[in-house]
């Protein structure tokens, strides 16, 4: 697995360090969207500034895309293979429960396309749908 993630990293430009190796196969491991005290919780032994390091370089060069939820705490989510984060191609719908709290990229949802008023230009979209997740309805 490592190997596939190296390569990953390099195609973005990102230099492979065993920190960020670490913090990518965290991030694949989840089926959820996590925040930085997630991440945190789980490398406790590491500093703070490097992680939230990390996580801004995943962001700046499009490994990983910021959700706002709506919570006071942002999340993070991996991109999906080929994802340049563009409004009309990439984004998708995220699933927030308010039961759990977790959040879901329904990566098969993008976001519809929305035409803004002349003048106007879009740089981020978040479409958040808010509810109950299957775990929690137990349907
Ligand atoms: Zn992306
Ligand atoms: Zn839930
Ligand atoms: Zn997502």
């Amino acid at each position: 697995m490592n190997n596939s993630i190296e390569q990953e990293l390099e195609s973005h430009n990102i230099r492979v360090t065993a920190m960020r190796l670490l913090i990518y196969k965290f991030l694949a491991e989840k089926q959820v969207a996590v925040t930085l005290s997630d991440i945190e919780d789980d490398f406790e032994k590491s500093d703070r500034t490097t992680l939230y390091r990390t996580i801004k370089t995943f962001e700046e060069k499009g490994i990983v895309h910021k959700i706002d939820a709506g919570s006071s705490t942002a999340k993070y989510a991996l991109c999906e293979k080929g994802c340049n984060c563009e409004i009309e191609t990439d984004l998708h719908l995220h699933f927030h429960c308010h039961n759990c709290n977790e959040t879901v990229c329904l990566t098969a949802h993008k976001i519809p396309q929305i035409k803004v008023p002349d003048g106007f230009v879009s740089e981020n979209v978040n479409l958040v749908i808010k509810g109950i997740c299957d775990k929690c309805s137990g349907l």
